[in-house]
């Protein structure tokens, strides 16, 4: 006899809130930016954890054109969502996906007005050579204010949607005030993992089953990579944050974590979720 999958009850109630999402309709519109708009992508360009500086690059390319900005507003009906500052080069044309993004804001933000500037930076999340330790630089893409949906920066194209649903959560007031950063991270991003799966189900059970399994699954092999060969051992360690310590985060909840074999080499890619996750 087949045996009915049991999910945790708050599983089951973030997939009956997408569920809801997706019966609303948003739809985006492009509108000139203002001038204080025009100041504000500089402004937040000087970004102290974009250590790479790329969001300042693709400032300069707006001198000579190279460099794109748009201005995307996201209604549902007359009322304004949220609106995105997106700054690319030109010859891309990679976008984000505005309706899953809709989704995001009424999802994890429906009382506060969602305002994110983001700079499309190319580069890949990726894993220094063995035995170097794993800095900011290799995997970080956001960042907001707690309590404060109107001040989202993300300057990372991987994984967009995934560092939104992120900062979006420290935005909405989700955080455990009286733990350290290490905590909050690791809370936020097990969290964020859990919507962005189901986000992507579009509330689908079984199919949050197995997006989840799969995520669970790379969540594990990654944690392996980086304690067997960048010492990635506690919480002083600074990637610990976003992937051992969600393990412990998902554990506390409840969630049964498989077992996986051992590794042959190391992972080079530090993306936290798996790809296609729209398979
Ligand atoms: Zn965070």
């Amino acid at each position: 006899m087949k045996q009915k999958a049991s999910r945790l009850p708050f599983i089951e109630e973030i997939l009956e809130n997408v569920r809801h999402t997706y019966r609303v309709r948003f739809f985006w519109r492009t509108e000139p930016l203002t001038h204080e708009e025009k100041q504000e992508i500089f402004k937040k360009a000087e970004n102290p954890y974009d250590t790479n500086g790329y969001s300042k690059v693709l400032l300069q390319g707006l001198k000579n054109g190279s460099t794109q900005v748009t201005k995307h507003v996201c209604f549902q009906g007359s009322t304004i969502l949220g609106s995105v500052l997106y700054v690319k080069p030109r010859v891309s044309s990679y976008e984000p996906d505005w309706d899953i993004w809709g989704h995001c804001f009424s999802l994890v933000s429906p009382h506060k007005k969602v305002h994110v500037v983001y700079y499309s930076n190319p580069q890949p999340r990726l894993s220094p050579d063995v035995k170097k330790s794993v800095g900011p630089e290799h995997i970080n893409g956001g960042l907001t204010m707690q309590c404060n949906a109107q001040e989202i920066v993300i300057y990372r194209r991987e994984e967009d949607t995934r560092v939104l649903i992120h900062e979006l959560l420290h935005a909405s007031c989700s955080d455990p005030y009286d733990a350290g950063v290490t905590y909050i991270e690791s809370n936020t991003e097990a969290w964020a993992e859990i919507i962005y799966c189901a986000i992507m189900a579009k509330g689908v059970p079984h199919l949050f089953d197995t997006y989840f399994q799969k995520q669970l699954i790379h969540a594990l092999k990654q944690i392996q990579s980086l304690e067997t060969y960048h010492h990635v051992k506690s919480p002083q360690d600074y990637a610990w944050r976003y992937y051992n310590g969600k393990r412990e985060v998902w554990r506390s909840l409840g969630i049964v974590l498989p077992q996986i074999g051992p590794l042959r080499s190391p992972i080079k890619s530090l993306r936290m979720t798996f790809q296609d996750m729209k398979e």
